[in-house]
């Protein structure tokens, strides 16, 4: 056992804290490493204050990781001590399946999440990225490209990868009309990858704010939804929507600007369940469908992508210190436009 500082949520109401722990000691098929950067995603506010419903304490969130190899199994192959790596959702996938299913792992029943979750040996409770090292099997860690900065890498991680496989799995490129709701940690991805992929991008955020930013990440247009006559003017424009929202929105309101056969994407998670009309979809054959995170192999594409075309998140890096206000701020969409912890604060 090594041990490891982080910070951990100890219960749902508590702010998190200074917190040591064990990490296990690495089998022959495991990668160790030294963790530089991990991104704050809204999903660590949800587990942390148990707003799923699902959560377990002392936790330690995080799983938009960044960090260099220290040490390899003796039968890791395609990393080496020095290697620049990342590390998404997931550490393990379907325990129960002697095939891993390479294109949809993330959705196999058994899937050993970051943090808030248990080993393969159904008992070990998984710790995440606000913390100086992991333990992770070779074929759940992901290559970071050379061009890409460990500090940005680290939200493609989870916002990166939660965009790019909805929009690959519903085609957006040229001559696709997308529209991306809430321009947050996400939907700023969102905004550079669907326009990267050659998709004529419209932002719906709340506010005209952040416009200016928009149109910078790729938009070609951007629309305040506080404003009834976006809801007239762009009715029936979208071929994709994609909905980054986890406040309790009206759907049906984002719908009906959806084209004959759009699909609108589901990526937050409100609280309480949102009435679709069916009137919202038959008239037009629309789609409502869902998407979370993507496989290893669409992660390590989307970031050999961005690598290719230089797409990284615009990010505040924070010290550790300072993890419960940036929580606040995020809650407030006060952040340009993902936290990112510098783990060498853990020091300070
Ligand atoms: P975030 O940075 O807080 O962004 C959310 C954005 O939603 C805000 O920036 C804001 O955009 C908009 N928003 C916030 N409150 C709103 C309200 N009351 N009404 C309308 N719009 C509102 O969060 P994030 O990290 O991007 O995560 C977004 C959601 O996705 C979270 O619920 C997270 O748990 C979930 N998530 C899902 C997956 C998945 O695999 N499906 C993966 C990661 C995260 P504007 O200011 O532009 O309006
Ligand atoms: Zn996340």
């Amino acid at each position: 056992m090594a041990i490891a500082r982080g910070y951990a949520a100890t219960d749902a109401s508590k702010p998190l804290e200074p917190f040591t722990f064990d990490r296990r000691e690495p089998n022959e098929d495991d990668v160790v490493i030294s963790i530089k950067y991990c991104g704050v995603c809204h999903s660590d506010i949800h587990q942390a204050r148990n707003e799923w419903g699902n959560s377990a304490f002392p936790m330690v969130p995080g799983h938009e990781i960044a960090g260099i190899v220290t040490a390899v199994g003796a039968k890791v192959s395609k990393f080496k001590v020095g290697d620049h790596v990342g590390i998404g959702c997931f550490v393990d996938s379907c325990v129960h399946c002697q095939t891993r299913d390479v294109d949809h792992e993330q959705y196999l029943p058994g899937l050993v999440q970051t943090y808030n979750s248990v080993e393969a040996d159904g008992k070990t409770p998984t710790y995440g990225g606000y913390s100086d090292s992991i333990v992770v099997k070779e074929g759940y860690v992901l290559s970071i490209p050379d061009n890409l900065p460990l500090d940005k890498a680290a939200p493609l991680l989870c916002a990166g990868i939660t965009l790019y496989s909805p929009l690959s799995h519903w085609k957006a490129g040229p001559g696709k009309k997308v529209a991306i709701i809430g321009m947050g940690g996400l939907g700023h991805m969102g905004v550079k990858l669907a326009a990267a992929m050659g998709a004529e991008v419209t932002v719906l955020s709340q506010s005209l704010s952040k416009k200016e930013d928009g149109l910078k990440f790729g938009a070609k247009d951007y629309y305040a939804t506080s404003d009834a006559t976006t809801f007239e003017k762009l009715a029936g424009s979208f071929d994709l929507i994609i909905n980054t929202v986890s406040a309790e929105i009206d759907w049906n309101a984002y719908l009906n600007l959806l084209k004959v056969d759009g699909t609108m994407v589901l990526l937050g998670v409100p609280e309480n369940p949102v009435p679709v009309h069916a009137f919202s979809l038959i008239p037009a054959r629309r789609s409502l469908a869902g998407s979370m995170i993507g496989s290893i192999k669409e992660t390590q594409d989307m970031l050999d992508f961005c690598g290719k075309h230089n797409i990284t998140p615009d990010i505040e890096i924070i010290d550790i210190k300072e993890i419960n206000t940036a929580y606040e701020r995020v809650l407030k969409s006060d952040v340009r436009y993902r936290f990112v912890i510098d783990m060498a604060t853990l020091d300070g």
